[in-house]
């Protein structure tokens, strides 16, 4: 598999950046998890957006889904209405998708070369982590989360690629932020099979280079995400 970073800032885009979206592509085939704010402008250098096999949703949180709002458009003069897999708790955003084809995250299952599982995770709304796998190589992204669960632990073990919410750095986290902190992220991949930890989803007003280092003092296969990276799961 290959993941291309359309954009990992939370809970606004940085200057030409782009909100939670990430581009997984097998051969020929192609998903999109989570499609924030700016997403859909980025996905189109790399990708015809009616051909993607589906997009996996995490929630429905706007800097991880608002972008489906001008989907909608666009897909209106485009043949092809891939399939949204998505909680289907009742969300405002959500009542304004109603010409997207949203499908139950449950019923994922398998589409093209992946199959796909959800764990439910802690976060102020309901989220699922996805897991990805093809080619042998298992991808994991948690969405937004808040706590690791003994839940999480364990649907994240065999990740090859681990992509985590590290909002914020350890000496500002306390409990009840609805987001981790990057050395929880590391603390989190320690408990893998030995994951490349992705760590993601920071606000533009946070230090790269301090996100990076709490990552590191607990875990050291580490690498920041940035708009328009690349990687090889
Ligand atoms: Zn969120």
């Amino acid at each position: 598999m290959r993941l291309t970073v359309l954009g990992c800032s939370g809970p606004w885009p940085d200057p030409n950046g782009a909100c939670s979206g990430y581009l997984v592509t097998y051969g020929e085939h192609s998903l999109l998890l989570d499609m924030g704010s700016g997403v859909l402008s980025r996905l189109l250098r790399y990708q015809a957006p009616e051909e993607l096999d589906g997009v996996l949703l995490s929630h429905w949180h706007h800097d991880h889904a608002s972008d489906l709002l001008v989907y909608q458009y666009y897909l209106e003069q485009h043949r092809g209405n891939p399939p949204i897999y998505a909680p289907l708790d009742e969300h405002p955003l959500r009542n304004l998708c109603g010409a997207l084809n949203l499908q139950d995250l449950h019923d994922a299952g398998k589409l093209g070369p992946f199959a796909l599982n959800v764990c439910p995770v802690e976060h102020s709304v309901p989220t699922y982590a996805w897991k990805v796998q093809a080619g042998g190589k298992t991808l994991v992204y948690t969405g937004d989360v808040s706590k690791i669960t003994d839940s999480l632990v364990g649907f994240a073990h065999d990740a090859d690629l681990l992509i985590c919410d590290a909002a914020f750095l350890s000496a500002d986290w306390h409990e009840g932020m609805p987001h981790l902190s990057a050395k929880m992220a590391g603390e989190l991949a320690k408990t893998t099979k030995g994951a490349h930890l992705l760590i993601s989803h920071y606000s533009p007003k946070q230090s790269q280079r301090d996100l990076l280092s709490d990552a590191r003092s607990v875990y050291p296969k580490v690498t920041l995400a940035t708009a328009g990276l690349r990687l090889s799961v």
